[in-house]
């Protein structure tokens, strides 16, 4: 079925309907959904801390029992040895964002990340030295590029140009990106910038971005927190240089999750490069003989510093095998119909352009399962109305409610109920 010209219907038969045909319905018993008033929450908050798979318990649990039972002999002779516990997460993490296995490792945290790949590859000289990002990019970004530059010796204005979108508009036009770089070209060091903007929901076109960026002269990495488990990644085809992720949003792998890291073959493989290092990342035959002269492994995995963080790990491989077992085309197509839906229902509301705006781009290659409602009047009371009823979702100063239903354990019902519940809390002034 092409799901683009399907024609949806308002009515919660016809919600129910399509979740009958959905192939991925049954993910959703894999997790647990949290309760509001003693029934299931809508829980369409998984851009921002994504559900506990049922498997995640039990995956802790293994290494708790190696550890009371083995003590340091876990190392080498655990259920999952914990010396290779960054290799069993490669192969499906590097599925999840289209890379090669080696281009990949899971380590640290998003922002850690961040710093470690600007050390490697922001490396300003006197005539290369900017920066473009996204204006209103997360602020852990901003803080990592301002800090970055400023370690440098730099100055952040001269340094970082941040992209605004036209005015009176909420997102950028990939035209102007690419504009930007070019006028740029000469001083261009970096292009760093959100794979899907937090804030607007809007994926930005990494492929021509990275191209663009090439053509300069510049290194172009990318935050992928909003991307990782939500739209369909190329980063080795489009030769992006670097990325980072968390794995606590889309990937649902717990509160403050190991980071993912993705360094592109054509850098992993050359050990010249400038870096931090640590005796994880250091040729693994070599690790324990404690000698001095660092030698980074090849790949991604020569960027660890430290011995893998077990617990968190075991979290993330238990949600990695939902993901294999969906596979992201699947799970993109699902995604696309689920938001289509979300947005036929809200442009159904009956609310004119001064009430409720979507600021997320229409066209669904544009966007990833988040849809941003600008809120025009009372936009907090709605949010409280909204979570008094049992739906859990959030919101960002200084009027917009994030709605990100997700393919694995959200429903067409959950959507349905969603807009009704929105109908009822928008009739609502004070
Ligand atoms: C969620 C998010 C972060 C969070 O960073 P941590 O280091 O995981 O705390 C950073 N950047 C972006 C774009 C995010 O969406």
């Amino acid at each position: 079925m092409n799901y683009q010209h399907l024609e949806y219907q308002n009515t919660l038969d016809f919600a129910r309907d399509l979740d009958r045909q959905d192939a991925l319905h049954h993910f959703r018993d894999q997790f647990y959904i949290p309760s509001v008033n003693n029934k299931d929450s809508i829980y369409l908050c998984g851009n921002s801390l994504g559900l506990q798979p049922k498997t995640a318990r039990i995956a802790a649990e293994q290494e708790f029992w190696d550890w009371q039972n083995l003590g340091v002999e876990g190392h080498f002779h655990g259920t999952n040895p914990w010396v290779h516990y960054h290799e069993y997460l490669q192969e499906k993490e590097a599925r999840v964002v289209g890379a090669q296995p080696d281009e990949v490792v899971v380590m640290n945290n998003l922002t850690t990340n961040l710093h470690l790949m600007l050390v490697s590859f922001y490396r300003p000289t006197p005539f290369r030295y900017k920066i473009i990002t996204e204006a209103g990019a997360f602020p852990s970004d901003q803080y990592a590029l301002e800090t970055q530059v400023r370690y440098h010796g730099l100055d952040t204005d001269e340094a970082i140009i941040e992209l605004a979108p036209r005015p009176g508009e909420h997102t950028l036009h990939t035209e102007d990106i690419l504009a930007a770089i070019r006028e740029h070209a000469d001083e261009l060091a970096l292009i760093m910038m959100g794979g899907i903007n937090y804030y607007t929901g809007q994926v930005f076109d990494m492929a021509a971005i990275t191209r663009a960026g090439h053509e300069a002269g510049a290194q172009v990495g990318f935050d992928l927190a909003h991307a990782a488990g939500n739209i369909l990644l190329n980063l080795h085809d489009w030769d992006v240089d670097f990325a980072v992720w968390c794995t606590y949003k889309y990937l649902n792998s717990g509160p403050g999750g190991v980071g993912g890291t993705f360094v592109h073959a054509r850098h992993a493989h050359a050990s010249g490069i400038p870096r931090f290092g640590g005796w994880w990342g250091h040729n693994k035959e070599e690790r324990f003989q404690m000698r001095k002269g660092f030698k980074p492994m090849p790949g991604a995995a020569g960027w660890q510093l430290s011995n893998a963080s077990i617990f968190p790990m075991a979290i993330h491989k238990a949600s990695l095998d939902i993901f294999d077992a969906a596979t992201m085309p699947a799970l993109r197509a699902k995604s696309e119909k689920l938001t289509g839906y979300l947005e036929y229902l809200i442009n159904h509301l009956g609310a004119t352009q001064e009430i409720l705006e979507i600021i997320t781009p229409a066209d669904p290659a544009w966007r990833g399962c988040q849809l941003s409602l600008l809120v025009h009047q009372n936009g907090r009371q709605v949010f409280e109305k909204l979570t008094q009823a049992g739906v859990i979702l959030d919101w960002r100063e200084p009027n917009v409610i994030r709605v990100a239903p997700t393919p694995l354990y959200n429903t067409f019902e959950d959507v349905f109920c969603f807009a009704e519940i929105l109908r009822q809390s928008l009739a609502v002034k004070d």
